[in-house]
């Protein structure tokens, strides 16, 4: 019965920047705030979540230039960072629009009178 979700183990190669940091992502990880209580880190009792031993390797997993995103499950995102924000439509690209045409031949005898 794991207390902070599922979980997954990776190799990553030894002199990669994750590889760097990689006892700071276990941290990171043993520190997630499990789903049914966000509001709380698994290990420190006293601490609201995110705690501070969560907050030190984040840190650490930030300077090492990772995304800390992407090491959090996407339901603490919003914990986290807040709501995230809806993504507004991207406004329509504007269409070049044709000029009326300047022909001379239509201007001399309008239909329109
Ligand atoms: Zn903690």
């Amino acid at each position: 019965m794991g207390r902070i979700g599922e979980v997954v183990a990776v190799i990553v190669a030894a002199d990669s920047a994750t590889a760097r940091v990689v006892e700071a992502i276990d941290e990171l990880t043993a520190h997630l705030s499990p789903q049914n209580e966000p509001w709380a880190c698994p290990l420190c009792c006293t601490e609201s979540w995110p705690c501070s031993r969560f907050n030190a390797a984040a840190r650490q997993v930030m300077t090492a230039g990772l995304q800390l995103r992407d090491w959090i499950p996407n339901d603490l995102h919003a914990r986290l960072w807040g709501k995230p924000k809806s993504r507004s439509p991207a406004p329509p690209a504007p269409r070049p629009q044709a000029g009326p045409r300047s022909d001379t031949w239509f201007d001399e005898e309008s239909p329109d009178g």
